[in-house]
Parts: structure tokens; C-alpha cells; sequence
């Protein structure tokens, strides 16, 4: 397949692909796709499983470890060495299994998003999973779609692709289909389109030349290593956090072996002491606790069908203060029906537009056509017949002809299309060029009725008509304007149309919005979020739509896309600040918005479907692309994904952004001060407890700090991941991003719990040393017993603390107690490790307990 197909005529490709105009046929595509493999690059997943697994040995955490097994040993302590080894090894593939487990979740949902193709076979357009692609198929693009395989290209019409992801060069290049010198290189080789690059302008038809591995992407691809998953703005902080309390607690170490040796401590246990306090007080459970919390939010936000593509988006989904949305699809349901017509003359409700007779065509019948020919809507055959799609826009308006009672491919096929002006979404209109049976060109044009008026005649009544699409609108309904002209051409020259077209009518539909959308939108004002909707439609519609939405009262200012473009900075800050319902707007002006929204301190969420959305998506702080109806370049610069694009999901989203925040703080609040508190009652025992013959008392052993450590990060901190929401998570106002990870109170708190904890396990110790001394035990067991009270006492406090961490601004009596089984889970866990600890022949040998 090596061959430079970019040299070859467009008909010695179609050749030697034995392919032809109609693309292949079904049987012979399912033929090559056996021969040649599905098309989709091999991810080398391998290496990055070796990659995890070495990375949890490399943390400063475990050369302390094993530096301290290794001293220990040295110093005749077989046992501690045994434990401390123990410890890094269990530490190490408990944390591999569980990074393991949620990159992978991660991975896979952030994959879940699946490409499509439309590719022309026996001659019919279909739209196939762009792994089912195969060497010759004919592939017919359009602006927007991101390429899945490479291309020869055999026709193309302002046809221009950004190939950045494979040259790095990010200006579009324009396509042609002339062959190209067969040294030319990748960046040179205009005849050619390559998958994972992206399609920004014009249309084109090319003919699959390489799929999968074979294309150039895959042959990049085979030497690229796995992208690491992202850190968040939260892994960032806490592994700034992370730094500073190991640099603290090296300190307090180093303090901590000073005093101990001034207190005449045995060098060793000087040492072990301070390396112990340093394993104790270091959490190391959090780096598993946050990957976890964080897939377990990615995974919920994909059952609730937003599909979250870059993992920061997680947490600042969870601070979210504007979301800026579109009307058609999000906030309705993109379900258009064609309900009144009007030709200038007459205006007709759908259910009364009269058939046509014989020859008998009437002026609401050419409006019907027009609406049918300017029209991308087709036919598609699928295992349960014929299928119509296309835009629903589009597809309402083939419905309302269907009224004529004559069949719309017929009238395709009479009117042969010859050239067109695709529909974008800044000019808001579209033209067709056909063929007509007396052997003449007419030109249809369709498009909004303020783009389609300065394209009329001059002896239309422009007042008319606006006022009659102001009427449609008000009402909600979404209105489009038609026009004609008979001409000679046989193309539209340079994308240019000509002014001078005859108003043939409006057709009016509705679009009811969506019922489940008024309450989320309630729920978002409720959480302190402030909904916008941007939308390319009528000021009229969109007021209409807003008001029954809940999104504006009715009395807020509508501007559009023209009105922003006369503001200066200052009133555009005004502007958008002041109203919630933007009309008529382009895409540029939606990056616009999210700019001047950001100025103002906002954190915004965008949502987008076109190609030329997608700077706006890029620049938000969250970027929304629509699953069905968004393009892939809009997808590829979004951070999320909606499969359904309801608004209902991107509330979901938030909501769940909030509980993975909630979620990391309390397991953050519970480790930090089981740490401290761990960390004080070695610094204590040595300040307060003397030596007795040379023999250091303390309340608890060095591998016994491993052991609570141990057992509490594995069993204990996970489950807070998994907790539910709070009862109020979307009652309260969006956590500030500048704002400190912990409040002051809930610092005391830690500190008081720390506190607690320490001078409760000390306190125990010491009870049950002296009660054991005065019933006349020998001092050695007596140290031993009251030592596996303290222990057990710290578990206690932690079990107790845990159920209290459950949440950080309720009381647990409070909550419903079974909300969250695995908390039960851990703690079932810890007590039956502990009674392990406490009764195990092998265990009290080990670790000293009785
Ligand atoms: P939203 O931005 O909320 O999704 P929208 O669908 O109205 O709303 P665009 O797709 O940008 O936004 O469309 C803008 C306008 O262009 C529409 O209001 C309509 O008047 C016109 N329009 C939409 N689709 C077509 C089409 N297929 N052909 C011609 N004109 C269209």
C-alpha cells in the first residue's frame, strides 16, 4: 500500500483501487475490512502500565522506607526491616492496582466519544463508525469533520483542512485534486486529506488510500509514547501542599532525632524513631484517593451522558458560574415541525396547505419546493428500509412538502443540483444551483430573513416581511425566509451570490423546548450559576423560548450578534453582565462573550456544535460540544462532550464537579490529622518518656505507626471518595477558585482531631501502664499490652473520625446513614485487621502487640 498516490491521477487511484464514482459495494467492503483490520490507530498500552507501576516506587516516601529497612536490618532489627519492606510492598501494588483500575476508567470513558464517516456505497450516502472504513471507500466531507482515514481527493469545492496534528502548521491549507510531485512532502501534498486533521472550509469527496496503522498519523502514532493523564489544578495544589509538609515533617524528623539523643536514646532507635515519624506523618494514602474520586466522577458524569475529555474539567466543572448555552437541541428538543407558511400573499397553517393538481402549482407550492431542493436532508437505505435524515430543520421543511402530496426524490431528481453554497452558520443562509426540466438553472436560496432580505429585489416589501417574521418569532416559532432566481449560470461564482432574488415566502416552525431543562435551569440559578443562552436564531424566538425557560423574566434587553458589534469595551462588559439572552450571534462573537464573561471574574462554561465554534470552546474554562449534532471540530476542542446535548446533563456535570471537590476535601481532612496525630505521639512519647536500663519507653512502636498507617490509608480514606452528595450541593454558591483549599475552621478542626488523637493514644498508654505495674505484671509485657491499647485506641479515634469526615458542613445524624456501604465496608476491614493485630500468635511476634 506504499504507493504515492498523491502523483497519481484521481482516475488511476479510482484504478488501482478498483473503486469507481459510486464507491464500493457492501460485499467487497466487508471483504477489505477482514483483509485490512479495522481503522483505528493501536494504543501501546503496555508501557504505560510499567510507567505507573515504576512510579509508585519513585517517591521520596519510599526511598525513605527502604533506606529505613535496610537501617534497621543493619542494626539487628529483623523484624522492624521485615515490616518496613512489607509495608513498601503492599503500599506499592495496593497503590498500582488502584491507579491502575481508575486511569484506565478514565481512559476509556474519556474514549468513549465514537467517530463517524459518511461514505458513499452502491452510489447511496451513508454515515458508517469511522472504524468501518476501508481501503477505496469514497468519503465525502464537509466543514467540521475531522478526518478518520487518508485520502486521495477527488473532487473538492473551497476545500481547506488545518493539518496541525500531523505538520504542527495550524493554518488551513487549501486543498486541489491536481497530482503533486512524488517527492512532495506530507505538508505539500494538496491532493491528499490525512486523518486527524480537521476540515474548516468547503466540501470534498476523496477516496480512502490508507486506514489505521497505514495512515501517516498511525505511522507517527507507533512512535509516540502515551500521553500521561493531565494533572488538575487540585493535584497541582495538593502536591504543592504535598511538598511542604514533607519539607516540615523532614524538619520536626531531624528535631525530633536531636532531642533523642540528647535524651540518651540508643543511636538506632534515635534514628528509627525520627525516620517512623517521618513514614507516619507523611499521607501517602492521597495521591490513590484523588485518581480515584476523580474517575469515579469522570464515570458518573458519563452515565449522566456528559463525557469529560480533559480531567481538569472534573474540578472546575465543581466552580462553574456561567453557563452560556444554545437554544436549538440543548434548551429545546430540536424537534422542528413546520406549522404556518407565508408566501407574501397568503399565510396558511400546515394542516391547510391544498395538494397540487395536474399543473396546478400555487405560490405556497414553489415555497414548498424551494424548501426541498435548497436542502441537504437524503435518504439512507438501512436494514429497516429508507430512512430520511439529515438537520431536523431541514427535514421538517421535506415534511411540509410532503403536504403537496408529491414525492421529494422524484422532485430531486427533476431538479438536478449543480452547484451549492453550504449553509454557515455566520452568514445564517444557504443557496442551491439546479438543473431544471426545460433545461434552465434556477437558483434557491433559504436562510435567515434578516440575511435573506438584502439579497432581494428591490421591489419586494422589505417591511412586510420583517414584520411577519417579528410576528413567527414572538410566538417562539423559528423562521426561515426563501428566495429564487432564474439565471444561465452553471456555477456560483467564487461562493459570491448575486442580489436581485424573488421572496418566495417564510415558513414558520416550532421548536418546543424541553420540559426537564426548566428545572435544571431553576437548579443552576438556585446553585449560584447564572444561565445565558447564545443562540444563532431570531431575537423574537429567542426571547420567547428564554422566558418560558426561566433563563430571562422577559423584561431584560435582547442583543444581537449586530447590536455587540457596535459596543465599545465598556459597554459590552454592560451588556453582558446585563442580559441573559444573546440573538443572532455569530461564533465570533461567542468568544467574544466568553472573554468579557471571564473579565469579569467568571468561570464559564460554553457550549458549541460548528467549526467555527471552536475557539469559543477552547477559550472557556470549560468547553461543551454536542455528541449527535456537534461536528468533530467542535468535539476536539471541547472538555466535554454531551451524548444527548441536553442542558440537563452539562447541570448533572456540575453537580458531580462538586461532589468529586467535596469528595477529595474530606479525605483530605481525614488524613491530614491522622498523620499529625501520628506524627505527635512519637515527638510527645519522646519528650515525655524517660529511658529505663538503656530501654526506650514509648506508647507506641515505630512498626506499629506503619501498622495504623497502613491500615487506615488502604481502608479508611478510599471510601470518603465514594461518598454521596450533600443534601445541599446545589444550594450553595460556587466554590471560588482563588479561595484556600481549607477554611479556617476546618483547620482548627484538624488541628483539635490531631490533637485529640495524640493525647488520647498517650493517655491510654499511660492508664493502662500503671494499672498493669500496680496488679504486679513485669515491666516488658506491661509496656507491650499498654502499647497495643494505645494502638488500638488511635484506630478507634480514626473509625470515629472517619464517620464524622462523612461530611464537612453537616452533622452525620444528619445524613442517611447507608448512603454510603463502603464506609461500613472500611471499617468492617480496619476492626478485623486490628483483632488480627491484637490476638495473631505471628502478629504479636512481629510487631510486638499481646
Ligand atoms: P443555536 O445557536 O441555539 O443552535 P440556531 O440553530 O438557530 O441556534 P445556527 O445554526 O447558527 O443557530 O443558525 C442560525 C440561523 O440560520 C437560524 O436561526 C436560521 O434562521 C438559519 N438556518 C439554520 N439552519 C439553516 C439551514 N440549514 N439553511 C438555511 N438557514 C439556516
Amino acid at each position: 500500500m506504499s504507493q504515492s498516490w498523491h502523483s497519481m491521477l484521481p482516475e488511476n487511484v479510482l484504478q488501482a483501487l478498483q473503486t469507481g464514482s459510486h464507491g464500493l459495494g457492501d460485499e467487497e467492503a466487508a471483504r477489505r475490512l477482514a483483509a485490512h483490520g479495522p481503522n483505528k490507530l493501536l494504543k501501546n498500552r503496555g508501557h504505560g502500565t510499567l510507567k505507573l507501576l515504576l512510579r509508585q516506587m519513585a517517591s521520596p516516601l519510599i526511598y525513605v522506607l527502604l533506606a529505613a529497612g535496610v537501617f534497621a536490618a543493619m542494626m539487628g532489627k529483623g523484624t522492624d526491616a521485615l515490616v518496613i519492606f512489607s509495608v513498601v510492598f503492599i503500599n506499592t501494588v495496593i497503590g498500582f492496582l488502584q491507579e491502575w483500575g481508575a486511569d484506565r476508567t478514565i481512559r476509556g470513558l474519556m474514549d468513549m466519544a465514537p467517530e463517524y464517516a459518511v461514505v458513499k456505497r452502491n452510489g447511496v450516502q451513508k454515515k458508517l463508525r469511522a472504524e468501518e472504513l476501508v481501503p477505496g471507500d469514497l468519503v465525502v466531507l464537509q466543514a467540521g469533520d475531522k478526518l478518520s482515514a487518508d485520502l486521495r481527493l477527488v473532487q473538492v469545492k473551497s476545500f481547506q483542512c488545518e493539518e496541525a496534528a500531523l505538520t504542527g502548521e495550524s493554518v488551513p491549507v487549501t486543498k486541489r485534486t491536481v497530482p503533486v510531485d512524488d517527492q512532495a512532502g506530507i505538508g505539500d501534498r494538496y491532493c491528499m486529506a490525512f486523518a486527524g486533521t480537521l476540515v474548516t472550509h468547503g466540501t470534498a469527496e476523496g477516496i480512502v488510500v490508507g486506514t489505521g496503522m497505514q495512515t501517516e498519523i498511525g505511522k507517527i502514532s507507533a512512535m509516540l509514547q502515551d500521553t500521561p493523564t493531565p494533572d488538575t489544578p487540585l493535584t497541582k495544589s495538593i502536591a504543592k501542599l504535598g511538598g511542604w509538609i514533607t519539607i516540615s515533617i523532614i524538619l520536626v524528623s531531624l528535631l525530633l532525632f536531636a532531642i533523642a539523643t540528647a535524651r540518651d536514646y540508643p543511636l538506632a532507635d534515635a534514628a528509627l524513631s525520627a525516620i517512623t515519624l517521618a513514614v507516619a506523618a507523611i499521607p501517602e494514602g492521597l495521591p490513590a484517593v484523588i485518581t480515584i474520586a476523580s474517575a469515579i466522577g469522570v464515570k458518573r458524569m458519563a452515565r449522566r451522558n456528559a463525557i469529560i475529555r480533559h480531567l481538569p474539567a472534573v474540578e472546575t466543572l465543581g466552580s462553574t458560574t456561567v453557563i452560556c448555552s444554545d437554544k436549538t437541541g440543548t434548551l429545546t428538543k430540536n424537534e422542528m415541525t413546520v406549522t404556518g407558511v407565508w408566501t407574501g400573499k397568503e399565510t396558511l397553517e400546515a394542516s391547510d396547505i391544498p395538494g397540487i393538481e395536474g399543473e396546478n402549482m400555487l405560490p405556497v407550492h414553489q415555497l414548498l419546493i424551494a424548501g426541498t431542493l435548497c436542502n441537504d436532508a437524503s435518504t439512507e437505505q438501512t436494514n429497516s428500509g429508507e430512512l430520511r435524515v439529515g438537520d431536523p430543520t431541514e427535514l421538517a421543511l421535506v415534511e411540509a412538502f410532503e403536504r403537496t402530496g408529491l414525492d421529494d426524490r422524484e422532485l430531486r431528481r427533476q431538479y438536478p443540483r449543480m452547484d451549492e453554497l453550504p449553509f454557515d452558520s455566520d452568514k445564517k443562509y444557504m443557496a442551491t444551483l439546479h438543473k431544471k426540466p426545460d433545461g434552465g438553472r434556477v437558483l434557491y436560496l433559504k436562510g435567515a430573513p434578516e440575511a435573506v432580505i438584502p439579497l432581494l429585489q428591490t421591489s419586494e416589501n422589505f417591511k412586510a416581511v420583517r414584520e411577519m417574521a417579528q410576528q413567527y418569532a414572538q410566538k417562539g416559532k423559528r423562521v426561515l425566509a426563501f428566495a429564487c432566481m432564474h439565471t444561465d449560470a452553471d456555477q456560483i461564482f467564487s461562493g459570491e451570490l448575486p442580489t436581485g432574488f424573488q421572496f418566495l415566502g417564510l415558513q414558520a416552525m416550532i421548536d418546543p423546548p424541553r420540559l426537564e431543562v426548566k428545572e435544571s435551569i431553576r437548579a443552576c440559578q438556585e446553585a449560584g450559576i447564572t444561565v445565558k443562552m447564545i443562540t444563532g436564531d431570531h431575537p423574537g424566538t429567542a426571547a420567547a423560548i428564554g422566558k418560558e425557560l426561566g433563563i430571562a423574566d422577559g423584561h431584560q434587553p435582547v442583543f444581537t450578534g449586530a447590536d455587540l458589534s457596535t459596543m465599545d469595551a465598556a459597554q459590552y462588559s454592560e451588556a453582558v453582565s446585563s442580559s441573559n439572552i444573546f440573538a443572532r450571534v455569530s461564533p465570533e462573537h461567542k468568544l467574544l462573550l466568553v472573554e468579557a464573561l471571564q473579565q469579569q471574574g467568571a468561570v464559564v462554561a460554553m457550549t458549541g456544535d460548528g467549526v467555527n465554534d471552536a475557539p469559543a470552546l477552547k477559550r472557556a474554562n470549560i468547553g461543551v460540544a454536542m455528541g449527535i449534532t456537534g461536528t468533530a471540530a467542535a468535539k476536539e476542542s471541547a472538555d466535554m462532550i454531551l451524548t444527548d446535548d441536553n442542558f440537563q446533563s452539562i447541570r448533572a456535570a456540575v453537580e458531580e464537579g462538586r461532589r468529586v471537590y467535596d469528595n477529595l476535601l474530606k479525605s483530605m481532612v481525614f488524613v491530614l490529622p491522622t498523620s499529625v496525630g501520628l506524627g505527635l505521639v512519637t515527638l510527645l512519647a519522646i519528650l515525655i518518656f524517660p529511658t529505663v536500663d538503656g530501654h526506650v519507653i514509648r506508647p507506641v512502636q515505630p512498626v506499629q505507626v506503619l501498622w495504623i498507617n497502613l491500615i487506615t490509608a488502604v481502608s479508611l480514606a478510599l471510601p470518603l471518595a465514594l461518598e454521596q452528595m450533600e443534601p445541599d450541593i446545589m444550594r450553595r454558591p460556587p466554590r471560588q477558585q482563588q479561595q484556600p483549599m481549607f477554611s479556617k475552621k476546618i483547620l482548627l478542626r484538624m488541628f483539635m482531631v490531631a490533637l485529640a488523637m495524640a493525647l488520647g493514644t498517650i493517655g491510654m498508654f499511660m492508664w493502662e501502664y500503671w494499672a498493669e505495674l500496680g496488679l504486679g505484671v513485669v515491666s516488658a509485657s506491661a509496656i507491650a499490652e499498654a502499647q497495643t491499647m494505645a494502638v488500638t485506641t488511635m484506630v478507634l479515634f480514626q473509625v470515629v473520625y472517619l464517620v464524622n469526615c462523612r461530611s464537612l458542613t453537616h452533622s452525620v445524624f444528619r445524613l442517611n446513614a447507608f448512603s454510603n456501604p463502603a464506609i461500613y465496608g472500611g471499617i468492617l476491614l480496619v476492626l478485623l485487621a486490628q483483632l488480627f493485630f491484637i490476638y495473631n500468635p505471628l502478629m504479636n511476634q512481629l510487631v510486638g502487640s499481646m
